[in-house]
């Protein structure tokens, strides 16, 4: 038996002893030639004792079977109690399992996926729906309080009911539309400093792409302008063979497609042709009967040229 493992209490001798029962019953549980040596015992109390086999299975590295077997008082009979496969101090474990909430990656989403937005989101803080304003139809409405007004001098087009649902201007959805703000949840301060430190980071000025840039977006006309306080900061780049076409690019971000960095390089042009009418230019007839190389023309031949 190997060195016994022992808590502060004395192990039963009669328990400890049942070496051959703990290992009929861990070999009963585990599949055939998987339980080995034994590797220890611990006392779990009285007349309680654990047994620990090596375990031989593949993929179950420093795992060890436990056999717990015990004692009734005064009785010489040891019984099995339970037997478990248990991870020992240096066993191969299986990471720890992580909320698919923390798992999930920027890109993860697939078409149909679903990803519910916590409640309590940060990034998120409540705008202005409109549901604490009374309809427009209500009795205590701005609008049903000029309709009534206005009852005896015009006749409306219909019931008040009908009446279109657009904000009064000056109302405060009116405002609240303008502002877009005119939905449960918009962004928050904090949800806004995420993302401009996100986009900061990926379209930015520290980026090796800016820093090789000739000039910054800010004077690039493919910059769209963003409106609200974001505008400050950011623009949209809209250059289909920029690496960020279609993101959202800090201002003093760029890159190689500015549009006014490089100057498109004007196509050659050939020099004019050269005329010189001053002087005659010999041009043989037929070659030269023996070398069959073209003979020089003759004086001849080059002062009738010269007359015609
Ligand atoms: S083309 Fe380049 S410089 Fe122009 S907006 Fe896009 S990223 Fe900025």
């Amino acid at each position: 038996m190997s060195a016994a493992t022992t808590r502060s209490r004395t192990t039963d001798r009669l328990c400890a002893e049942a070496v051959d029962l703990a290992r009929t019953a861990a070999e009963e549980a585990a599949a055939p030639g998987v339980v080995g040596e034994h590797a220890g015992l611990v006392s779990e109390g009285d007349r309680v004792v654990t047994h620990f086999f090596e375990c031989k299975e593949l993929g179950y590295r420093g795992w060890r079977w436990a056999v717990t077997v015990a004692r009734a008082s005064r009785a010489k009979l040891v019984t099995l109690d339970e037997v478990v496969l248990l991870p020992g101090s240096d066993a191969l474990l299986a990471p720890e399992w992580v909320p698919w909430s923390e798992r999930l990656r920027p890109g993860d989403m697939g078409p149909g996926d679903l990803l519910p937005t916590d409640a309590e989101d940060l990034r998120l803080e409540p705008g202005y729906s409109g549901e604490d304003e009374p309809p427009p139809n209500a009795p205590v409405s701005e609008e049903m309080a000029e309709l009534v007004e206005a009852e005896d001098a015009e006749v409306t087009a219909g019931p008040p009911s009908t009446l279109p649902v657009v904000p009064l201007r000056g109302s405060i959805a009116a405002v609240a539309e303008e502002l877009g703000m005119r939905r449960s949840r918009v962004l928050s301060r904090y949800g806004l400093h995420v993302a401009a430190d996100r986009w900061e980071e990926s379209y930015g000025s520290q980026t090796p792409m800016a820093q090789a840039a000739p000039a910054t977006c800010v004077s690039c006309g493919f910059l769209v302008a963003l409106g609200g306080s974001l505008g400050q900061a950011f623009g949209l780049c809209a250059n289909e063979f920029a690496p960020a076409d279609g993101r959202v690019v800090s201002l003093s971000y760029g890159c190689g497609g500015h549009s006014e960095a490089a100057v498109m390089p004007k196509p050659p042009r050939p020099a004019p042709p050269v005329i010189d009418e001053t002087r005659v230019d010999p041009f043989p007839l037929r070659p030269a009967p023996d070398s069959g190389s073209v003979p020089e023309a003759s004086d001849e031949a080059a002062a009738e040229l010269g007359h015609s």
